[in-house]
């Protein structure tokens, strides 16, 4: 089956993870912009990052055979240091033009407070001024409440929630981010949070509407390829090959081509 995967950092990962990436059926990935575990201190170095996804990142994949797209911002974490993140902020518009960039994300919480709910709002105007759909990250500390928040000042600024794809959910987060309006994302790691088992659990309690899974492929304890086992998990369940396509396709497809820039 073929596989669109919504939310994989390959910047953290080795060429053999895009060898297996591309066996397994993947053809079109997405890679958010995010920390890179050390904090930066300098504007400069969130500038190459976003170059070095656009362009190095992108003939990685495309090696492979996999079409790479991106998602830039100034995540919450960082956002912190209110100096550097108005620094990032005043650039970011010239690398949202570029023909691959496909969201603005990842945008939400870390800690949950004022100033990244702040440059959370003022990227969100953003997205809505270069009509790009926007990925969010929700907390993982507090992830209901900062849902619930995230999803309140969406809806004070009349924000179309068919835009947003609310990411790394969990059972207690996925109804309400579908009743909002918003797309799910799930995060399935091998040992931590999300199992294929938990996450199947998900799928029989809210249908497959909406719903998208990855498998992050960050610097922690991650397996590129839990989209693969999600799928061999649902498949011994008895779900069904449309729903699976829906859900590692359709979906995935669906959402990110808001942007008008998925060939
Ligand atoms: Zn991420």
């Amino acid at each position: 089956m073929r596989i669109f995967e919504p939310h994989a950092h390959m910047y953290a990962r080795t060429t053999q993870d895009y060898e297996a990436l591309a066996k397994s059926g993947v053809e079109v990935l997405v890679e958010p912009a995010f920390w890179l575990g050390e904090t930066r201190k300098y504007a400069g170095s969130f500038f190459d990052y976003f170059d070095h996804l656009i362009n190095y990142e992108h003939s990685r994949a495309a090696r492979y055979g996999i079409k790479q797209y991106v998602t830039l911002a100034m995540n919450p974490k960082e956002s912190n240091n209110y100096e550097l993140a108005q620094e990032v902020l005043e650039e970011l518009p010239r690398y949202l033009e570029r023909p691959t960039v496909v969201a603005v994300g990842e945008v939400g919480f870390d800690a949950i407070n004022a100033t990244e709910e702040e440059f959370f709002v003022k990227q969100a105007e953003l997205a809505r001024q270069f009509k790009l759909p926007i990925l969010i990250h929700s907390p993982h500390l507090g992830k209901f409440e900062g849902i619930k928040r995230l999803i309140e000042v969406l809806q004070g600024m009349n924000f179309d929630m068919d835009q947003v794809l609310m990411d790394h959910n969990v059972e207690d987060t996925t109804p309400m981010s579908l009743k909002a309006g918003c797309w799910a994302g799930h995060t399935v790691y091998p040992i931590s949070k999300l199992s294929p088992e938990r996450m199947a659990n998900i799928l029989e309690d809210n249908g497959y509407d909406r719903m998208m899974i990855n498998s992050a492929a960050d610097w922690g304890p991650s397996d590129p390829l839990m989209v693969t086992h999600t799928l061999a998990e649902l498949r011994s369940r008895g779900a069904s090959e449309k729903n699976l396509e829906k859900l590692v396709w359709d979906n995935p497809w669906a959402f990110f081509s808001k942007s008008g820039r998925l060939k």
